[in-house]
């Protein structure tokens, strides 16, 4: 998963960067209102977490111009604690969530979590492949009904798989749904990944199509 993370306080970002990396989220970092905007006409993303006071260009003009497009990506509102005003704003101009800073981060992820399964238009996110079952809310995987240890990326790589079965996705695709702007990419890390996988999950469970890139077996 992808989130956009607008937040001119270095210190606030960096952490909420460094939680939101570990928990296994690609993580692109703005810092003004302007650059918020052309990231999101730009990219695709599963989530924004958006500051309303911002250099540049205000986060409830941002909000309001995305969603004056169309665009319903699911977007949380950082407030500070003092600012009812604001929340209430954010909430009238299409946000589908707020959170009064400073906030725990497992709060955080809570309401994140909570935005992206509504997101998905159902309760249930739960994806069932044969034997696999993955769920992308709580991050975890069983095999035949036993849970499956993953690291964080292994576990976005057989997400973003499992989402189109027998579709090949290529490694820069991958590497897409796996390392925001600034993460440096090593020069073998889906190989790695993919090869981690192979050996919790069988190894016919993901297939390579050479020079092509990766997929899982349709059923
Ligand atoms: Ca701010």
């Amino acid at each position: 998963m992808r989130v956009l993370l607008v937040e001119d306080d270095s210190m606030i970002a960096q952490g909420l960067q460094t939680a939101l990396r570990q928990a296994g989220f690609a993580v692109d970092w703005t810092r003004d209102g302007q650059s918020a905007s052309n990231a999101l006409r730009e990219k695709v993303f599963d989530l924004a977490l958006l500051d309303l006071g911002l250099p540049r260009r205000d986060g409830i003009e941002v909000l309001r111009e995305l969603r004056r497009r169309g665009d319903t990506t699911p977007v949380i509102v950082l407030t500070a604690r003092d600012q009812i005003q604001d929340r209430i704003a954010g909430l009238d101009a299409g946000a589908d969530d707020y959170i009064v800073k400073p906030f725990d981060l497992d709060e955080m992820m809570a309401r994140m979590r909570s935005v992206l399964r509504r997101a998905a238009g159902r309760g249930d996110t739960v994806i069932q492949h044969g034997g696999l079952k993955l769920d992308p809310v709580t991050r975890t995987v069983e095999l035949g009904g036993k849970p499956v240890s993953l690291s964080a990326h292994e576990f976005s790589v057989l997400e973003a798989l499992l989402q189109r079965p027998g579709a090949v996705l290529s490694r820069t695709q991958l590497e897409d749904r796996l390392y925001g702007w600034d993460e440096p990419i090593g020069s073998n890390a889906v190989e790695v990944y993919v090869h981690g996988l192979r050996r919790k999950l069988g190894s016919e469970a993901i297939r390579t199509l050479r020079g092509v890139g990766y997929f899982v077996p349709k059923q």
